[in-house]
């Protein structure tokens, strides 16, 4: 058969056609976008369409309730399991070995601080400030500095670390300096 051959509906014809309302089961026109009887809308194709209505307004709410719900668990994380400070375990860091050395650059002299220090706890740190006292013959402070290090700290492993200081004295006034690390951050993510 041709396709031709299938009789056009016209427009009258369309309009006199009816259709049976899923909602309220009434007999309606064939063409109803919303049941002239329940109000129901029959078609998902208008963005007005309740439904589609319902899903706009829900998405903002739904985005709220993921975040809200991300946040109280970061909040219980953080009561449950607080993420350490250095001071609560301290000494956890150790150095093993330092040692001072002397090199004149093009812009001045500097007292290069090399050594290796040992994480004694079950803790990763990093950005460890260290203290440097500086003393020079007769045992007296002459200088301090207070240098950082990026460098993490594994539980129960060495790291290396390395800081260089621009003396305010004459660098035989150097001659000791006691190192210790004052700070660390712990590594341990929840925050
Ligand atoms: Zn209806």
């Amino acid at each position: 058969m041709r396709r031709m051959a299938i009789p056009a509906r016209t427009k009258d014809n369309m309009k006199t056609q009816t259709k049976i309302c899923p909602f309220c089961a009434e007999d309606i026109p064939g063409e109803s976008k919303v049941c002239p009887r329940c109000r129901q809308w029959l078609t998902l194709r208008s963005l007005s369409h309740p439904a589609y209505q319902l899903w706009i307004m829900m998405v903002p709410i739904i985005i709220a309730i993921f975040a809200w719900g991300w946040l109280a668990l970061n909040r219980l994380e953080k009561i449950t399991m607080p993420r350490p400070f250095y001071t609560e375990i301290p000494d956890s860091i150790g150095i093993i070995e330092s040692k001072m050395i002397f090199k004149q650059t093009e812009s001045g002299s500097r007292i290069f601080i090399l050594g290796l220090v040992t994480n004694q706890s079950q803790i990763s740190w990093e950005s460890t400030e260290f203290e440097c006292r500086f003393y020079d013959t007769n045992n007296t402070l002459v200088d301090v500095a207070h240098p950082h290090s990026s460098m993490t700290v594994q539980p129960h492993e060495d790291a290396a670390f390395s800081f260089w200081v621009r003396p305010n004295r004459a660098t035989n006034d150097y001659i000791s300096f006691k190192l210790k690390v004052v700070t660390a951050r712990s590594t341990q993510t929840g925050y």
